[in-house]
């Protein structure tokens, strides 16, 4: 297992059994549909229903050989994110890095 480094990734963001998803751009839990998607920065595709790829800055280890990180629970990417960017390694504006909504 590699060290853990900061890096841009694509994230595949499932749906929860209440129809949301861990947006970053607000970095809460949403209902698709509420959110301009089409026009965020972040925006890198849908999952044909089941979500919307995005990508934006996360914790990874160097040795990831992924193009996309699954996120099957939104909930636990919500708090994981939270923590990134209390604890400074990622910045709590990520639309400052990419223009604005
Ligand atoms: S594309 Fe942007 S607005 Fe839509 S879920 Fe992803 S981060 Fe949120």
């Amino acid at each position: 297992m590699g060290k853990s480094i900061v890096q841009s990734i694509n994230h595949l963001n499932y749906l929860d059994n209440e129809g949301r998803v861990y947006c970053r751009a607000h970095n809460e839990l949403k209902t698709l549909g509420t959110m301009d998607c089409f026009n965020c920065p972040l925006f890198r595709g849908s999952l044909q229903g089941a979500g919307v790829e995005c990508t934006y800055l996360d914790r990874v280890t160097d040795d990831i050989d992924m193009l996309a990180l699954t996120v099957p629970d939104p909930a636990a990417q919500l708090t994981w994110i939270t923590k990134l960017i209390d604890k400074g390694l990622i910045p709590a504006d990520q639309l400052s890095r990419e223009g604005n909504l």
